[in-house]
């Protein structure tokens, strides 16, 4: 970005900032910020509109929810659509490369966001400004939505001289491509590997025999198959700073090249699916301007803007503050590389501020897409990445759409064949729920709404099946009155009301008595005594009474009157396509081949959960776990149903996701349960899927290349008494201190991480070390995650999403605290997969893996330095081979902790040496007073 004129002046209107240190207000007249209590800056904020940086997290330090003023994310949002920002005063001085606040410290913010307002403005008046095509339009309805910039910006947004191409005609259209020949049979050579990675890794690269060694191991995975459905299965375990990406992209774009196929590479996280798409442009040498490209970044499509969708937004289906979100997406969709709205460069901040679902309202959730119907089927976003996946060299997509797209095989154009699944640990997890059925309120109504479409007072676009198939119901008699049945089946679905009915005992229909009934059996069984009050309870689908067997099997009968004229309706389409008639054109079988997919999923749909009531009151299936279930959040009831869950998930993902593919590398830092510092093959053998296979995979292991006895130290607290949580705060407050922030707290329960955020927040703030937190900040994960990486002194708090997600190298992250060993959530799912797996040795594979996931955020880098501490005197030592070897692990008191932190911080790093481990379990004891397990 250009620097801004350096005559800027702020912005003669006042400016408010809010820290849970306090609150400092800039009133434009006297020159200089002042403090001001929670009450004046309320006032204030009432009386006239204030500059602030994000107003919601500004109203909720305020206490004060109804605050609104003129919000600099907004004006950013609007000004530099699609560009990256990291929402802090900090962050928006870099974006805007104007001198930052941090000298004068939280006084010295409301004068900056002054500042900054100047800027953004200013922008908006230079000639070069490269986001004005389309501003002026939308600000005219901006204005109309009285968006408090639109004033502002009216005077600085020139009028274009000629008529602006509005969104809807700015977006290029795709182009249907031929049918991608299958893949040439190739074989890799390995000295091709081994130049090949050479070339990636650049010539100032370090020597790193473990990732040359690695590339050799993946280029396994892309050899010819010997027999159908008997894949390449590569194991690979690589250690943290292996250089693994690279190690795969080089056999990966060596054989994409020679075979003209598609690799899948499938991750876990966001961030790596960044860095992937970062490293793979030195693997994937780009294609021309003209041609589609050689690398694609493949999600859901729940994730993308559908086009219609914010036509309607636009329309009027959006009123008030959610239509000006509406407008600034419109800005964003013309700029946006991919229309990606989760993830990709649409601000995850973005949608907070409007503190509503717009952004979910705006994406195509429910498959209620009418594809070639669809007047921008030519430029939707989802369309233009299905065909752009179908010819690109490598795919990055994750776990879950991987396997989905496996299943259902329609949306990418071609099944993936040679995959690599990096993250290769969540796996399991991402499998347990692709192949799982839930029959509850939540999704029952979903299917309702798809089948029917609006009803009683809604509105937009959507509509039901019978309008989606209205050509085929003038064509085909049996396929119109298969439409009709379903129709009316679907009324037996529960509508509109339906939690609130069940509560009250008053369902109405077959479904709504169900979960009614099952609703009252949760809670009959249910011993927690309200202990527990807000959290949701649940019990096993056996030893259920006659009474709510009939009431299953009626549920059962209503859903089979579903699945049945669905089923038939699918048949009439196969035909259709099979035999097409005069109108069929290209845009007319495109739509019916949708329509074709979406029932397929929904009768897939069905058809597991009549499985799953069939079942109720005979004997257990061995392959199922079903429990009935009411799920509540603080205190609320909001969702009542049945699950089924795979005993082992990995058994349907060998099946359809294995089996099928030609070659499959597997990798991860803790792929292997390590205990006792060996790798566990067996557990990795276990949870990738193969055993259901009748093959042998390839295994491959190779630790870190860091020196963790000298970058890293786990410190084992035992003095911080269990359930306390003034003293579990008190821990938190001075470990924070003594590193001078930096730190990432890992919590296992949401009150817990929201008692001690509470007690120790504003004290932190005071010293300057902010805190946010997951599930108390109103911020999206990603953007907290993006906040710490930015600031040195901030720390953060959070659950297990933060375990995983945070890839954060350097002075920003030094120090990880749990509150305590992560247990597994003792519930019905978890104590059948117990029983199954050996009970002990099943939990403590599953902390172990927690650990080492925790662990593995610390050290990113062979310069990073940090402390691991566990808050827990009961920490089995059963547990310690989590860690990486030669990691130093020592019990000590939470005194002795504060100086080694403090003392690693400051250099000095001498206080306390490390005690040589007891032999009796290779961990030291207590330096002072403590309590090893
Ligand atoms: S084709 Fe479907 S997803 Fe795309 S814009 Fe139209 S309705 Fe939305």
């Amino acid at each position: 970005m250009d620097s801004p004129a350096p005559a800027i002046q702020p912005l003669a209107l006042p400016a408010l900032h809010a820290s849970h240190g306090g609150c400092w207000i800039d009133d434009a007249r006297s020159g200089s910020a002042r403090e001001i209590g929670k009450g004046a800056a309320i006032v204030a904020a009432a009386d006239t509109p204030l500059i602030v940086l994000n107003a919601p997290l500004v109203a909720s330090r305020l206490g004060y929810p109804d605050l609104s003023g003129l919000d600099l994310l907004e004006l950013f949002a609007f000004v530099f659509p699609a560009r990256f920002v990291v929402p802090t005063p900090r962050g928006l001085a870099h974006a805007l490369d104007l001198p930052g606040p941090e000298l004068q410290g939280d006084a010295g913010v409301p004068a900056f966001l002054r500042l900054a307002a100047a800027a953004l403005l200013a922008e908006t008046a230079r000639p070069e400004w490269q986001e004005r095509e389309g501003a002026w339009t939308v600000l005219q309805t901006l204005a109309r939505l009285h968006w408090p910039w639109a004033p502002l910006l009216a005077q600085t947004v020139r009028r274009p001289e000629r008529a602006e191409r509005w969104l809807f005609a700015r977006l290029p259209e795709w182009e249907e491509a031929a049918p991608r020949a299958q893949p040439a049979q190739i074989v890799l050579d390995p000295t091709a590997i081994a130049a090949r990675l050479a070339a990636i890794a650049g010539s100032d690269a370090e020597d790193r025999p473990a990732q040359r060694a690695f590339a050799q191991e993946a280029g396994h995975a892309f050899a010819p198959r010997g027999r159908s459905r008997e894949p390449h299965v590569v194991l690979a375990q690589a250690g943290t700073g292996t250089g693994k990406t690279l190690g795969y992209l080089a056999p990966g774009s060596l054989w994409s090249a020679a075979s003209g196929g598609t690799v899948w590479v499938s991750t876990y996280t966001k961030a790596l699916q960044r860095q992937l798409r970062r490293e793979s442009r030195r693997a994937f040498a780009d294609r021309p301007k003209d041609q589609r490209p050689a690398v694609v970044v493949r999600k859901g499509r729940e994730n993308y803007l559908c086009l219609l969708n914010l036509e309607d937004a636009l329309q009027g289906g959006f009123q008030g503050r959610p239509a000006i979100l509406a407008q600034l997406v419109a800005r964003w969709a013309a700029y946006s590389q991919d229309g990606d709205m989760i993830g990709g460069d649409l601000p995850g901040w973005l949608g907070t501020l409007f503190r509503r679902r717009g952004i979910a309202a705006l994406t195509d959730q429910r498959g209620e897409c009418i594809y070639a119907a669809c007047p921008h089927y030519r430029k939707c976003f989802i369309e233009r990445a299905a065909r752009a996946s179908a010819e690109a060299d490598l795919v990055i997509a994750n776990h879950a759409l991987v396997m989905i797209n496996a299943a259902r095989g329609r949306e990418t154009g071609s099944q993936p064949t040679r995959i690599v699944f990096d993250e290769g640990h969540h796996v399991f997890d991402a499998a347990d729920s692709t192949f799982a059925a839930a029959l509850t309120g939540a999704e029952t109504i979903e299917l309702r709404r798809w089948v029917i479409g609006p009803e009683g007072k809604s509105r937009g676009r959507r509509r039901g099946l019978a309008a989606r198939l209205a050509d085929v119901a003038s064509y085909d008699e049996d396929g119109a009155r298969a439409i009709t049945r379903a129709r009316e089946a679907a009324e037996a679905l529960p509508g509109e009301g339906w939690l609130a009915r069940i509560g009250e005992g008053t369902p109405s229909g077959p479904i709504e008595t169900l979960l009614a009934a099952t609703r009252g059996v949760v809670h009959a069984r249910d011993e927690s005594g309200g202990q527990e009050a807000g959290y949701g309870l649940e019990t096993e689908a056996a030893g259920l009474d006659g009474a709510y067997i009939a009431v299953a099997g009626a549920a059962q009968d209503a859903l089979e009157a579903l699945r049945q004229p669905l089923a038939r309706i699918g048949t009439r389409l196969d035909a259709i396509l099979a035999d097409p008639p005069d109108w069929l054109d290209g845009a007319a079988r495109a739509r019916i081949e949708g329509a074709r997919g979406s029932i397929q999923w929904r009768c897939d749909l069905l058809s597991g959960w009549i499985a799953l009531l069939a079942r109720l009151g005979g004997p257990a299936d061995p392959d199922f776990v079903d429990w009935l279930a009411v799920d509540r959040s603080e205190g609320r009831e909001w969702d009542v149903g049945l699950h089924r869950r795979y005993l082992d998930p990995m058994k349907p993902f060998a099946a359809t996701v294995l089996a099928p593919a030609h070659g499959v590398l597997m990798t991860s830092a803790t792929l292997c349960d390590r205990n006792l510092g060996e790798h566990d093959w067996e557990s990795a053998i276990v949870r990738s899927g193969v055993r259901h296979l009748s093959i042998e995979p390839r295994r491959f292991a190779v630790d870190s290349p860091f020196d963790y006895a000298s970058q890293a130290e786990v410190l084992i607290v035992t003095d911080v008494p269990r359930g306390d949580i003034a003293a579990l705060a008190g821990a938190y407050a001075r470990l924070i201190e003594a590193s001078g922030g930096g730190a990432l707290g890992l919590f296992t329960a949401i009150r817990r991480l929201r008692a001690v955020h509470g007690r120790i927040v504003d004290r932190l703030a005071r010293a300057g070390l902010p805190l946010y937190a997951q599930h108390v900040d109103p911020i999206d994960t990603g953007t907290l995650v993006d906040i710490f990486r930015d600031e040195p002194r901030a720390s953060l708090l959070g659950t297990d999403a933060l375990r995983d997600g945070v890839d954060v190298p350097g002075e920003s992250l030094r120090l990880v605290v749990m509150e305590q060993v992560p247990w597994p959530k003792p519930s019905i799912l978890h104590r059948a997969r117990r029983l199954a797996g050996g009970g002990q040795t099943h939990d403590d594979a599953i902390i172990r893996a927690r650990l080492a996931q925790a662990f593995g955020r610390l050290i990113r880098s062979d310069r990073d330095r940090g402390a691991f501490v566990v808050l827990s005197a009961a920490f089995p030592s059963r547990l310690i081979g989590a860690f990486p070897a030669g990691t130093p692990v020592r019990r000590v008191t939470l005194d002795v902790a504060l100086q080694s932190i403090a003392g690693s911080v400051s250099g000095q790093n001498a206080t306390n040496p490390v005690i040589p481990p007891d032999p009796a379990n290779g961990v030291a004891a207590p330096t002072t007073s403590g309590n090893p397990a």
